[in-house]
């Protein structure tokens, strides 16, 4: 059975970690223009609230990638299903994900990037649960991390439930 979502960090928490997120991410870009790549779904919210806080100009586009289908656990295979609409050669990226769990994920999208020629490939993750990581992942920009428990809420969903949740829950 599912009990009802716990509040982990609050929407507080949050603005303030997206607000020093864009204060980094500003500082490294000074004068470039850097595209953002958000991996759908999980990261619209968090890209909508980062893009506002930058306050400088970017670009942004989207990759949607395989994942966990309707349950908690990883199918352990993933690829890119939905790429890229925009030219990424010789421009300045950044991937921005919801959560790093295994590591699989954001190694796929990575490796599928990489092969299209970027000036240079960051990642920017909103939470990261290092427990269960498989694959080798460098974050560059790390809102929180987090125990291994199953996250929801702020853009992040439970069989397409709770993304509508100002804060970042876990459900059991
Ligand atoms: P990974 O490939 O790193 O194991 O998992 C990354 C993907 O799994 C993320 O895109 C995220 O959507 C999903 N994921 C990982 N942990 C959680 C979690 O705690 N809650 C939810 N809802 N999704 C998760």
């Amino acid at each position: 059975m599912v009990s009802g979502p716990r509040i982990l960090l609050t929407k507080n928490q949050i603005k303030k970690a997206v607000a020093r997120l864009a204060a980094e991410i500003r500082k490294d870009y000074q004068g470039k223009q850097p595209l953002l790549i958000g991996i759908l779904k999980g990261s619209f919210v968090f890209m909508a609230d980062m893009v506002r806080q930058l306050d400088m100009p970017v670009e942004m586009d989207f990759v949607k990638a395989s994942s966990y289908g309707t349950g908690k656990e990883s199918s352990g295979k993933v690829h890119v299903v939905q790429g890229l609409k925009t030219p990424i050669k010789g421009k300045d990226v950044i991937l921005v994900e919801d959560i790093i769990d295994t590591g699989l994920t954001v190694s796929v999208v990575m490796d599928y990037l990489r092969k299209k020629k970027p000036a240079s490939l960051k990642l920017c993750a909103l939470a990261d649960k290092p427990s269960r990581r498989e694959m080798p992942v460098t974050i560059d920009y790390l809102g929180f991390t987090v125990p291994n428990k199953f996250i929801v809420g702020y853009g992040i969903d439970w069989n397409e439930q709770y993304r509508h949740l100002p804060d970042i829950c876990c459900i059991d």
